[in-house]
């Protein structure tokens, strides 16, 4: 059986192990552990209407069927729900009408839209993939030639990507985001305007976010410049009665556009990344174009 090599285990380092252990022995390495980037502190928004205007998003309907096919597999592992399949409520107006989009009063219901519990979709996800026979080894890898043993490597480290020398030609930013979880009656669906108010799997609480921190000089959460950026956004929603938890995570965003980057580095090694604000919607897809192409390699 081919042995592959997955650094990272966030949402692309699962789902590119899940597509991958079909016919691979995969290892995945992490420094922290499930979930240790920006995925844990993802907020769970997925629809495909993101941005000021609410533009459709590049090949949204492909991503939003990839990554229910992911939640199915994690919530059947799991044995209890990952997401909210009840739409998310959308204040601002969109530039188009759609089909799955329902005026309500002034505000917009998204249909298709899903709040994902991201911590317990990667639980059940990293279930099913160990089903499957993958493995998880907690370790730094700090160099490709740690991984020689391997028949293929896959680079799925969000903003640790850019420490691989095979990395430093990628043209992306990093964006710092911080969101805010808060007591709160729980919501019936998730909420966008210019921030946000997620629906979270624990009652009485939501999360609010988030901040776009274009110049950071730490990634750790620092909840006073999350309420300088926060608190214009508030205006939209509530005013939060206790603030539970700050967190903080870095994103990673391709320069001048929003897709994500799968790239073939060498023969043997890939790189998938610069999932921005939409690693929801575009994980899974780009986890199964990255596996596709791997298998089609490995097969001769
Ligand atoms: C505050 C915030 C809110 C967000 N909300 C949403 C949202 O509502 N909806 C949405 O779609 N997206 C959201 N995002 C974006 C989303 O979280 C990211 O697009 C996505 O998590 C990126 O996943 P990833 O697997 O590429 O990277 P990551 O989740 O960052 O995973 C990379 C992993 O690699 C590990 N690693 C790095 N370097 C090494 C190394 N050298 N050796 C071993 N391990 C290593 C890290 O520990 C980490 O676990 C949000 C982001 C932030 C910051």
């Amino acid at each position: 059986m081919d042995k592959v090599a997955i650094i990272g285990a966030g949402l692309c380092g699962l789902a590119a192990c899940w597509h991958l252990s079909q016919r691979c022995q995969v290892t995945v390495f992490d420094s922290v552990g499930i979930g240790g980037g920006a995925s844990g502190v993802c907020a769970g928004l997925m629809h495909p209407y993101p941005g000021e205007q609410g533009r459709l998003s590049w090949n949204a309907k492909q991503g939003l069927d990839a990554t229910k096919q992911l939640l199915e597999i994690s919530e059947r592992a799991l044995g209890q729900p990952v997401a909210s399949f009840t739409g998310i409520l959308r204040l601002k107006p969109l530039i188009q009408s759609f089909d799955d989009v329902e005026p309500l009063g002034d505000a917009n219901l998204i249909h298709s839209g899903v709040t994902v519990y991201t911590s317990l979709y990667l639980q059940g996800l990293w279930l099913a993939c160990e089903q499957l026979g993958a493995k998880l080894c907690i370790a730094h890898v700090n160099s490709l030639d740690e991984l020689q043993e391997y028949d293929q490597i896959v680079i799925a480290a969000g903003d640790g990507v850019l420490r691989f020398k095979e990395c430093a030609h990628l043209n992306v930013k990093l964006i710092k985001g911080q969101v805010l979880t808060c007591a709160h009656p729980t919501l019936e669906r998730s909420m966008i305007s210019k921030g946000y108010l997620a629906k979270s799997a624990i009652p009485d609480q939501c999360h609010f976010g988030a901040t776009y921190e274009r110049q950071f000089t730490s990634k750790e959460p620092c909840l006073q410049t999350a309420l300088e950026h926060l608190k214009p956004k508030m205006e939209n929603f509530f005013s939060p009665t206790t603030i539970l938890d700050c967190k903080a995570g870095v994103r990673v965003a391709a320069q001048g556009h929003y897709r994500p980057i799968l790239e073939q580095l060498n023969p043997k090694t890939w790189v998938l990344t610069a999932m921005g604000s939409r690693g929801l919607l575009y994980h899974a897809y780009f986890a199964e174009m990255l596996s596709q192409s791997m298998l089609q390699i490995l097969n001769g």
